[in-house]
């Protein structure tokens, strides 16, 4: 799909006119370290080559109008009033970047508006983040448009600030550095505490193998209760063991840790703090041994997630079970959890039989037939037009 000249052709379909540029970001995978982000921790996605892409077209007054392949009607708003409030919906994620930009700096009384078209290929809440992709994608448009000149990881807070402040989802940085930092073939290895990003090269197609997106297609009303809750616990984990963060603890905290906190926190904290270790064992392996040997940390911290976080469910432990038992290098469930997507890191040629093992085993289990497919380490946020 050609996400670029879809979004060209749909902003003349809806404005009538040809558009100045266009811009796109990709979503993103994360390969190691969940809920890790918030606590100030490390994480490891990468950019993927499913992108959002909009294109722009300038007006003479202060309007800003948006529109979207996704979305039956545009949404506008004068510049004027631009405030989180007024923001809801979809359009809440390409306006409140607008107004995120005026947060970060931007003189937003001195621009013009413009006219916007996205379409993406970014599936939707299957936890691949198309949402930091389109905060993304349009950022670095205005950015780029207006003449701002932020650097990208100041663009990555304020795609974090309108999904924080305009939309309403308390996420942290990581989805947005994915998006705006990442590299072909190359990881993002981020410092979420001080923000210094390393881009890794991956090497997963020099080593004959492939990373196998299943999206359950499952999504748990509690998912924002269960997110939030779990944010709540890594707080009061700090709160009691006198840390800032939980990035300030280390595996040999863990003892004192047990001793403290009541059960559950105490598994909530392990899960973190075991997961901070993972991602730095994760480069570390990549960089001395390649690829092939990441797949222990991988398992793991499935397991972790399953047990001590737990934010699994049936669906993601049957996909991560039945790649492990196909030949997977390592397999775990990504993103935020209550439902979303598993990956599978597995030899190129054992993708067909692994993807028709899963979907039998999905439908031997009575689930939802679930969405498979490959994705690529790809290049982050950029102008293509
Ligand atoms: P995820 O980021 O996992 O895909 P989210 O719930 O965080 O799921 O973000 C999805 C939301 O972002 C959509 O419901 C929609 O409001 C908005 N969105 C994402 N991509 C687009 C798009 N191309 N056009 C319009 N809205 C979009
Ligand atoms: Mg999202």
């Amino acid at each position: 799909m050609n996400e670029v000249a879809d979004a060209m052709h749909g902003f003349a379909e809806w404005y009538g006119r040809r558009p100045i540029g266009a811009w796109s970001a990709p979503g993103r995978v994360n390969l190691i370290g969940e809920h890790t982000d918030y606590n100030d921790g490390f994480v490891f996605p990468f950019a993927i080559d499913q992108r959002t892409a909009v294109a722009l077209g300038d007006r003479d007054d202060r309007v800003i109008r948006v529109a979207s392949s996704f979305a039956a009607e545009p949404v506008q708003v004068h510049l004027d009033e631009l405030t989180p409030d007024a923001l809801e919906g979809w359009a809440a994620y390409p306006l409140g970047v607008a107004w995120a930009l005026g947060e970060h700096g931007a003189d937003l009384e001195h621009v013009r508006g413009v006219d916007l078209y996205i379409t993406s290929s970014v599936p939707i809440g299957a936890g691949l983040s198309s949402s930091a992709a389109i905060e993304s994608a349009v950022a670095l448009a205005l950015d780029e448009h207006w003449g701002l000149n932020l650097d990208r990881p100041t663009l990555a807070k304020v795609g974090q600030l309108a999904e924080n402040r305009v939309v309403g989802a308390p996420t942290g940085i990581m989805d947005q550095s994915a998006s705006l930092l990442g590299e072909a073939d190359a990881g993002v290895f981020l410092d979420c505490r001080s923000l210094d990003a390393d881009v890794i090269p991956l090497g997963f197609a020099a080593h004959g193998l492939s990373l196998l997106v299943v999206d359950t297609r499952v999504e748990h009303a509690h998912a924002s209760g269960g997110y939030a809750a779990r944010r709540a616990s890594c707080e009061a984990g700090a709160r009691a063991l006198g840390v800032e963060s939980l990035r300030d603890l280390r595996l040999d905290d863990l003892p004192r840790a047990q001793a403290l906190l009541d059960d559950e926190t105490f598994r909530r904290v392990r899960h973190v703090v075991t997961e901070d270790q993972r991602v730095l064992d994760t480069v570390r392996t990549l960089r001395e041994r390649g690829p092939g040997a990441i797949g222990p940390f991988l398992d793991a911290s499935h397991v972790s997630m399953r047990d001590d976080f737990e934010i699994s469910v049936p669906e993601l432990d049957l996909a991560v079970e039945t790649a492990q038992a196909n030949g997977a290098v390592g397999a775990r469930m990504t993103g935020g959890g209550f439902g979303g997507s598993a990956i599978a890191l597995i030899a190129d040629e054992l993708v067909p039989d692994l993807t028709r093992a899963i979907r039998s085993a999905f439908a031997e289990r009575g689930y939802r037939d679930p969405s498979l497919f490959t994705v690529h380490p790809s290049q982050g946020a950029r102008r293509d037009a």
